[in-house]
């Protein structure tokens, strides 16, 4: 499953930034940020995050996950638009000659740590 894929990088990816630090650090928050065109499913990522992280320093942690806008440019108004739904027109004059950039992204915003407590 996708999803499962992108959770283990996830972890990956979130227990390295905590190693880094030489101390024992116990992860609280994980924000995302999602393209709208993204067809990953934030609470089956959440899901499969929650199962794999078990046992580790990230067990406890919270997925924020942020869907990004769509950027493009419109043809017939010669307007940069974006659109926050996937109904592909332009906002303003609902053309649907609008050509659409990215929308697959995915990135982490921030992570958020506080130290162990002995
Ligand atoms: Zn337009």
């Amino acid at each position: 499953m996708h999803e499962t894929v992108i959770a283990s990088s996830l972890l990956k990816i979130i227990l390295e930034e905590a190693n880094k630090q030489n101390k024992a650090l116990l992860v609280d928050e994980i924000h995302l940020k999602i393209g709208l065109l993204n067809c990953i499913e934030p609470q089956t990522v959440q899901g499969c995050f929650e199962i794999l992280a078990e046992n580790t320093p990230a067990a406890k942690a919270k997925m924020i996950i942020e869907r990004m806008p769509l950027q493009g440019f419109c043809k017939n108004c010669q307007k940069h638009v974006e659109i926050h739904k996937r109904q592909f027109h332009c906002p303003n004059c609902m053309s649907s000659d609008v050509d659409w950039q990215g929308g697959n992204e995915m990135q982490i915003t921030s992570i958020n740590v506080h130290e162990q407590e002995e």
